[in-house]
């Protein structure tokens, strides 16, 4: 028995999936979407280009891809963005080549480290102690 929702198989006398909460059917669905089981994120940014050059990138090395697009994840939630993020996804077993053919397309700068450096620009007066024998 197979649930029609995710494509489980269960053992004869199950009748509903406990994920799913639907009927399960005698055959194996074979209308399932043909989606990764699993992707690795290689590459992010909020620059449509950016992404667009990447998915060429990719297409070139015959790597096959998904895209995150965060801006529509969080439409589903109800909030919108203002910038267009999106992340490039790949499957584990391309992951490594696509990193390194993506590493050479851009060289992403960590936020935190640019939150740092804003940090370090407002702390230069702390050496300004009180004196004690005032
Ligand atoms: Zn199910």
């Amino acid at each position: 028995m197979y649930c029609p929702d995710c494509g489980t198989e269960f053992e004869d006398g199950v009748e509903e999936c406990p994920e799913c909460k639907v009927a399960l059917v005698a055959e194996e669905p074979d209308d399932l979407e043909p989606v990764y089981q699993e992707t690795v994120k290689v590459f992010e940014s909020n620059d449509a280009a950016e992404i667009a050059v990447a998915e060429s990138i990719l297409q070139g090395a015959e790597i096959p891809y998904v895209i995150q697009n965060a801006v529509g994840q969080n439409l589903l939630g109800g909030m919108t963005r203002e910038s267009a993020f999106a992340a490039v996804e790949v499957p584990p077993e391309f992951a490594e080549d696509a990193a390194g053919l993506l590493d050479a397309l851009d060289d992403p700068i960590d936020e935190a480290v640019i939150e740092q450096y804003e940090d370090a620009s407002d702390g230069e007066v702390e050496s300004n102690e009180e004196d004690p024998n005032t």
